[in-house]
Formats: structure tokens, C-alpha cells, sequence
């Protein structure tokens, strides 16, 4: 999705929001794609009000890189052992994201909020699944997060940059906002596949709106 230039992508984000998505009111409705909905109390609301959160399994990667460009903090482990997955959510009140029934099914039992993804579709496909799901919002790129890592972005200027291997010369000359990630230092800015980028991302808005 992105190329990589030396480590810096070539895509415009904006660092700006922080006040994380609404809480969304549903999750007190059961869902036939929940495998489990805890009950609304004052912890769940508070946790929700602070910014609701994904870890995805190992299969998902590409699904939580689109889920932090669309700034909805998300993680996803390099390991696999599902009672370490299932521990990771429920210690972090994060929602699972998996395609594993099993896992799915485990998770249930731990009393884990889980989506189960969608096989045999697109990315933009499962993304806009689990928006639907959880009633969040599209607000691209205002929210966006860094898609290496999940850290929170921040807009600078040429000077900020400048002297970065990451950033070649002719990006640095033809541009005068970037996008630094306060944690990996990663440096992004528009470049040739921003295009690409606001396509899905229209994709998305359109299957959320039918
Ligand atoms: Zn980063």
C-alpha cells in the first residue's frame, strides 16, 4: 500500500485529533456478530469515552494498518498463542478483531468483545465491516494514526525534516508540510499514492452509506 522510500511514505495525514471516536451507543445492543456484548457499566462507558481500541490477530495486519490510518488505535502482536491474544485484549479493554472461529469462540468464554472479520473480501471490505458494526465514523485524515506503529502523528514543517535520510531531496523541495510520528519518527507527506489512498477511502464511506 505504501511505498517505501527509505523508511518515509509518501501520504498526506493530518495530526490533529485527539479526542478519539464517540463512544458508540450501540454496544449495549447485542449484534449477532458480537460474540459477546458486556453489559454498559460506568468501567465500560468510562473505557469506551476514552477512545475505543482494536487488537487485531496476526492475519489482520493489513486491516489494522487501515484501521490506524482512519485513526482508530490499533494493535496487532507478532505472536500467535491465542491465550496470549485473549489475555492482551481483556488486560487492554481492546476488541479482538479475528477471522479465527476458534479463537472467536475462546474469546467468548474469556468474555473478550470480539468482531469476527469477514473472509473473502477486500480490506476496504472488512474495514468498512467493522465500522458498521461499531457505528464509527470516517474522518480521514483528521484522526489518522502512524500505520507502522500506531502512533499519534504530528504536522511539521521543512526545517523539522530536513537532514532526514528518510526524506529524499526532491520530496523536502516540493513540499512544505509533513507528518512525523511521535514514536517511530517516521515522516510521511502526499505523494503519488495519496490518490490511491482517498479511492479506498471513498470505497469505504460508499459501502458504509449503502
Ligand atoms: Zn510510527
Amino acid at each position: 500500500m505504501f511505498p517505501n522510500r527509505g523508511g518515509g511514505h509518501p501520504l498526506q495525514f493530518v495530526a490533529s485529533a485527539t479526542n478519539g471516536p464517540q463512544v458508540p451507543e450501540h454496544l449495549s445492543v447485542p449484534s449477532s456478530r458480537f460474540l459477546l456484548t458486556l453489559p454498559l457499566d460506568n468501567e465500560v462507558v468510562n473505557s469506551l469515552n476514552s477512545g475505543i481500541k482494536f487488537v487485531a490477530d496476526i492475519m489482520l495486519k493489513k486491516l489494522a494498518r487501515w484501521m490506524r490510518i482512519l485513526g482508530y488505535d490499533t494493535i496487532y502482536p507478532d505472536f500467535i498463542e491465542d491465550e496470549r491474544i485473549l489475555e492482551l485484549a481483556k488486560s487492554k479493554r481492546r476488541i479482538l478483531l479475528t477471522q479465527d472461529v476458534g479463537l472467536a469462540s475462546r474469546a467468548g468464554k474469556k468474555e473478550v468483545r470480539t468482531l469476527l472479520i469477514p473472509r473473502d473480501v477486500d480490506v476496504e471490505s472488512q474495514v468498512a465491516f467493522v465500522l458498521r458494526e461499531l457505528k464509527l465514523s470516517v474522518d480521514f485524515p483528521a484522526k489518522t494514526l502512524c500505520p507502522q506503529c500506531n502512533g499519534e502523528l504530528e504536522v511539521v514543517g521543512k526545517e523539522r525534516v530536513r537532514g532526514n535520510e528518510n526524506v529524499p531531496a526532491g520530496v523536502l523541495e516540493r513540499n512544505s508540510s509533513f507528518w512525523l510520528c511521535k514514536s517511530c519518527k517516521k515522516v510521511y507527506w502526499e505523494g503519488s499514492h495519496w490518490g490511491r489512498i482517498k479511492k479506498a477511502v471513498e470505497k469505504i464511506k460508499k459501502e458504509l452509506a449503502d
